[in-house]
């Protein structure tokens, strides 16, 4: 039996990379991974909004650098891991987070809007994931196992939620591939889990929550009370990173303030 150390959740030495890291949620997960240790690498492809983030990362003391990539393009994501590994030397945690959201009327759904949500929440994560579990891998073998693999999922994935078909097939998606990776990759050491959280505020949702209808709506039904924010991920993500959660895999894990439940 080996036992977990004292500071169960302590990241420091190690290093997370978190697409779409820049913003809402993934955000959230830095800010949590930062102030327990971790170094922190940040992908998104605003320039400006990466450049802000590593600023305000910066504060927690540990090493934040961010790379421009579109999780779509194949290429830019090898080149974005390669060039991550360059300036990190490791990758211990990968939160694959990016994701794109498009709502309309099913019959009247573009493919172009289809196919644009599926290459950045689906297509994304296989190109992400390929290259974090590779590289994880390779370490296994050289006698340094370990390694988490992080999809954001959804409360769509779940939920019937009309007009958001593409999304919620893309999310539900992100469930199965986690985990068929956390039997795959387990022998390497590497966990595999997908987050799904619910109704949180960030700037993919902020003209909902505005809505006073859809907020009458929905707020009610939300037996916390509350919109999440993402301050409500920074445990998740240090827990998902942690040794604490060496023996988990395979799971979703959802983040909603008990409203499936309700
Ligand atoms: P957000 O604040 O709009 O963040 C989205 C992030 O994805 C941004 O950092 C954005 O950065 C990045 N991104 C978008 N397209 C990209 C691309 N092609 N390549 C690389 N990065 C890209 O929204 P959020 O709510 O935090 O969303 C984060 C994740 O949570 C998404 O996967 C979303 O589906 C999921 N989620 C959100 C909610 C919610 O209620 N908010 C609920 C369930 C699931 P750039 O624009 O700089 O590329």
């Amino acid at each position: 039996m080996q036992a977990m150390s004292k500071n169960l959740f302590d990241l420091s030495g190690k290093v997370a990379l978190i697409t779409g890291g820049n913003s809402g949620i993934g955000l959230g997960f830095a800010e949590g991974v930062a102030k327990q240790g971790a170094d922190v690498c940040i992908w998104g492809r605003n320039t400006e909004k990466n450049a802000a983030v590593v600023e305000q990362l910066r504060e927690f003391g540990t090493r934040v650098h961010a790379v421009e990539c579109d999780v779509s393009i194949e290429a830019e994501v090898d080149r974005s891991f390669a060039q991550t590994l360059e300036i990190f030397g490791r990758v211990d945690s990968c939160f694959a987070n990016s994701g794109v959201a498009k709502s309309g009327r099913f019959e009247e759904f573009s493919t172009e809007d289809w196919r644009h949500v599926m290459d950045v929440n689906l297509d994304g994560l296989f190109y992400t994931f390929r290259c974090a579990a590779g590289h994880m891998k390779q370490r296994a073998e050289a006698g340094d196992p370990g390694g988490r693999l992080i999809g954001t999922s959804s409360l769509g994935a779940l939920m019937g939620m009309a007009r958001v078909e593409a999304y919620a097939a893309s999310k539900g998606a992100v469930i199965s591939m986690m985990q068929a990776l956390a039997v795959e990759y387990a022998r390497y050491g590497v966990t595999a889990n997908s987050i799904l959280p619910g109704h949180i505020e960030t700037a993919m949702t902020e003209d909902n929550y505005a809505n006073e209808k859809f907020a009458n709506a929905i707020l009610p039904r939300i037996p916390l009370r509350r919109w999440g924010d993402r301050s409500d991920f920074e445990g998740i993500a240090v827990y998902l990173m942690s040794e604490a959660s060496r023996y988990h895999t395979g799971d979703s894990l959802l983040i909603d303030g008990g409203f499936f439940l309700y």
